[in-house]
């Protein structure tokens, strides 16, 4: 085991937005710290943010698109699943209209994220039909 890299970032759980210190070592995560600097929580964190990395390199997560064909999921390219899911939207939209279709966004994603989504929902699909437990 060699010496860690330390490499910043934001946590991604929730909306607070706490500064990280991810410590990497072989590409592996081997620990979280807060980040002292980070004005939001000046190195505190929840127990989410230090502790609750493993999932991280799971073995059973997905690490490609899965499209049911047949009755079965079967992995698929990210094209194939982008190409599906836009004629899928575009059959709904033409047959029941744009207010059949909704978006929920999500507080683990960026302001940026959640802005180019809602763009999405208004400007392609055509509704205002988008929530998200981001704006409790
Ligand atoms: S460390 Fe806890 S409080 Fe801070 S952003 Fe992550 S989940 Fe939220």
């Amino acid at each position: 085991m060699g010496e860690a890299a330390k490499v910043k970032t934001v946590c991604g759980y929730c909306g607070t937005g706490c500064g990280l210190v991810v410590e990497v070592d072989n590409n592996k995560i081997v620990k979280i710290r807060g980040d002292k600097e980070a004005p939001v929580n000046k190195g505190q964190t929840c127990v989410k943010g230090s502790f609750a990395y493993e999932y991280v390199h799971d073995k059973s997560r997905l690490t490609s698109p899965l499209i049911r064909k047949a009755g079965q999921l079967v992995e698929t390219t990210w094209e194939e699943a982008y190409a599906f899911i836009a004629e899928k939207l575009e059959a709904i939209k033409s047959q029941f209209g744009p207010e059949a279709i909704t978006m929920f966004a999500t507080a683990r994603s960026t302001n940026e994220v959640n802005y180019v989504t809602q763009k999405f929902m208004r400007t392609v699909i055509g509704s205002n039909n988008i929530d998200g437990c981001n704006r409790t």
